[in-house]
């Protein structure tokens, strides 16, 4: 028989497993009732996980590409330069005795060649903060809807343009406003900068780096370009376009006469019938109107259709039928212009590509070092 202590025992193991049955029961309807919830649970973390990671990635990448963009970017106009390392290295030396000239000078050489190695440290020159208090001065040219004048800026000391158009013309005003809000975020050196705007009394201004010497139309009617020139000029074009493009912006009307020429030779797109594009067929139309404008810089005239009325002519443009491309011309330069009149738009070249093209790559082609001229 078994003793009261020994079914003490018996009593009090067979209840403590009666317990362990009943918790893992419990346990185990617990889990069933939880199994759904954390999995959803996890399947939600995972996919914010996911979208957390996904945020950081592109982030990251699009802090990549503006770091490479800014240290690939060519040097802005208004861009004080920072020595380049060699240089750097030269004004360091104590014995070194050096004019202000020739340190710009250095300065500028080596900011020329980091343009296209290495990266461009540069320091921006905020642009004029609002003009107000502005002076309107000689009028410098007129489109076929807007005029344009000299503009003084009291405040900021500071010499613009000023394309106006009335206030009671409402298709000019559409358009004027159509550039300025394409302009306003651009900023490259080979695009027109923009400074500012004013409605007020009969017009609507749009303020706008003043550019000097007019247009290349107007450049090439005064004097002639060699092929290393219309190289030179068509890089800076390419660049321009090359940035455009990045920002989604159609040109719409690249040519000689909307494209403004400083006094040392640099490049300024204006002009702009932009169009925001997503995607399509505007990009490779700029291409085209690139090999136009190309050919009408080397040979001095608007470029030449095979074309005997207006009606084939409409046709040959619709149906890809380029310009006619001069002969005497170099074979890199008709090459190069060639391929912007590639019939087939999917088949043509960005302007990233044509940057690579020998015609106007500078490897191949030198350019003359302007600071010599400084002494
Ligand atoms: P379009 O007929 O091509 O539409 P528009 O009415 O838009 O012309 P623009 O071509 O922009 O006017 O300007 C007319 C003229 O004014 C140009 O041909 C050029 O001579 C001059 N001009 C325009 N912008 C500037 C500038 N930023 N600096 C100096 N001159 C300029």
């Amino acid at each position: 028989m078994p003793s009261s202590s020994t079914q003490a025992a018996c009593s009090s193991s067979s209840s403590f497993s009666d317990y362990a049955e009943a918790f893992a029961q419990y346990v185990r309807r617990l889990v069933q009732t939880l199994r759904p919830v954390v999995v959803e649970a996890a399947v939600h973390s995972a996919g914010y996980c996911a979208r957390l990671i996904g945020e950081v990635v592109r982030s990251a990448q699009n802090t990549a590409r503006t770091v490479l963009k800014k240290l690939g970017r060519p040097i802005q106009n208004e861009e004080i330069a920072v020595p380049s390392p060699q240089a750097a290295a030269v004004f360091s030396n104590p014995n070194y005795r050096a004019s202000p000239v020739q340190i710009l000078a250095q300065i500028a050489r080596g900011n020329r060649d980091s343009d296209a190695n290495s990266p461009a440290r540069t320091i921006c020159t905020p642009r004029p903060d609002g003009i107000t208090d502005w002076e309107r001065g000689d009028h410098i040219g007129k489109g076929s809807f807007a005029s344009v004048y000299k503009g003084y800026s009291k405040e900021h000391k500071l010499f613009f343009a000023a394309k106006g158009v009335s206030l009671r013309e409402h298709r000019r005003i559409c358009h004027l406003e159509n550039e300025i809000a394409i302009l306003k975020p651009l900023d490259h050196e080979n695009i027109i900068k923009f400074y500012g705007t004013e409605r007020g009394g009969e017009m609507l201004y749009i303020f706008i780096e003043l550019v000097s010497h007019g247009t290349l139309e107007q450049a090439y009617k005064n004097f002639c370009f060699n092929e290393s020139q219309v190289s030179d000029y068509t890089r800076q074009i390419l660049q321009g376009l090359t940035y455009l493009h990045s920002c989604k912006v159609v040109h719409g009307d690249v040519k000689c006469a909307n494209i403004l020429v400083t006094e040392l030779g640099r490049i300024k797109l204006a002009d702009f019938v932009a169009k925001l594009k997503r995607v399509g067929y505007g990009f490779p139309s700029d291409i085209w109107s690139l090999g136009c404008t190309v050919t009408e810089l080397s040979t001095r005239k608007y470029p030449q259709y095979n074309a005997r009325d207006r009606v084939s002519l409409d046709r040959a443009i619709r149906s890809g039928e380029g310009p006619v491309v001069p002969d005497y011309l170099s074979d890199t330069l008709k090459d190069f212009i060639n391929q912007c009149l590639q019939p087939d738009p999917y088949q043509r070249p960005t302007a990233a590509d044509l940057l690579a093209h020998r015609f106007v790559n500078e490897s191949s082609c030198p350019q003359p070092d302007l600071t010599e001229l400084l002494f």
